[in-house]
């Protein structure tokens, strides 16, 4: 098998010189804890394995893509309390896609994906200093947002950290990195402030109070075969927005 030439941390220079990619995806990820079941790589490992696999769709269709680098931190500023946990302050994810974007746009790549894989990760005001300062595209995918449909009918309990979605996806990609056993049952404390739960209305949870084993949601009814569900549907919507932006004309809203 040749290097695949739409991973970056594959490809060689002359792959890229004989059919230079048009469209690069940045994942997104985070280090931190995952209940007790899942690794701090848990964010890391999504972003890059959606990545690449929507790469390879795209690529099927001789969309000319190349995946990034995952990025591995991202915005823990409320888990810092808790062993191992890195966080990037959002000065210093500005500059690093700041700087992704500066070098792309000198090499005449101006469509970029940022596919993340970590709720805590705020990129939309980035997203639009960075896309007045440089003449590129910029388009944000939250990869749990995608399909909405199928967190909704295919998992039984609801969450937003390390739950059964997110393990399911785990149990798909690297079973062997997952001690299901050990799955605490994903509690959040509500806030004691009630006028602090309403519609419109927020403040970061104190996470090590609100998530005593660091997990939101139940993650026991978890399996390999519904992440793999998950994961190709995620998947195929993410190549369907890289074979998308591959085939834009410039000036064709929004890619203006
Ligand atoms: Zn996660």
């Amino acid at each position: 098998m040749p290097p695949r030439r739409y991973l970056l941390s594959e490809a060689n220079h002359r792959q890229l010189l004989e059919r230079p990619p048009c469209v690069a995806v940045l994942p997104w990820g985070a280090t931190e804890a995952h209940n007790r079941h899942l690794p701090y790589g848990t964010d890391v490992l999504e972003a890059t394995c959606l990545a690449e696999r929507a790469a390879e769709l795209a690529d099927e269709q001789q969309a000319r893509v190349i995946v990034l680098p995952t990025v591995p931190f991202g915005s823990d500023e409320q888990q810092l309390d808790q062993v191992c946990t890195i966080s990037f302050s959002t000065l210093t994810a500005h500059a690093v896609l700041r700087d992704v974007v500066r070098s792309l746009v000198r090499q005449g790549i101006d469509r970029l994906v940022l596919l993340n894989a970590h709720g805590g990760n705020q990129f939309k005001p980035l997203i639009r200093d960075l896309q007045s300062e440089f003449d590129i595209l910029i388009v944000l995918a939250n990869f749990y947002e995608m399909v909405p449909q199928i967190p909704e009918s295919l998992f039984d309990v609801p969450g937003d950290h390390a739950d059964e979605s997110e393990t399911s996806i785990m149990l798909h990609l690297a079973p062997e990195l997952v001690e299901l056993d050990q799955a605490g049952p994903g509690v959040r404390n509500a806030f004691e402030i009630d006028s602090l739960q309403q519609p419109g209305v927020w403040t970061p949870r104190p996470w090590s109070d609100v998530h005593p084993d660091t997990g939101c949601g139940d993650p026991r009814g978890a399996t390999a075969e519904k992440g793999k569900e998950y994961f190709e549907a995620v998947s195929a919507k993410l190549a369907e927005v890289l074979v998308a932006l591959f085939g834009a004309a410039k000036g064709e809203l929004p890619y203006l």
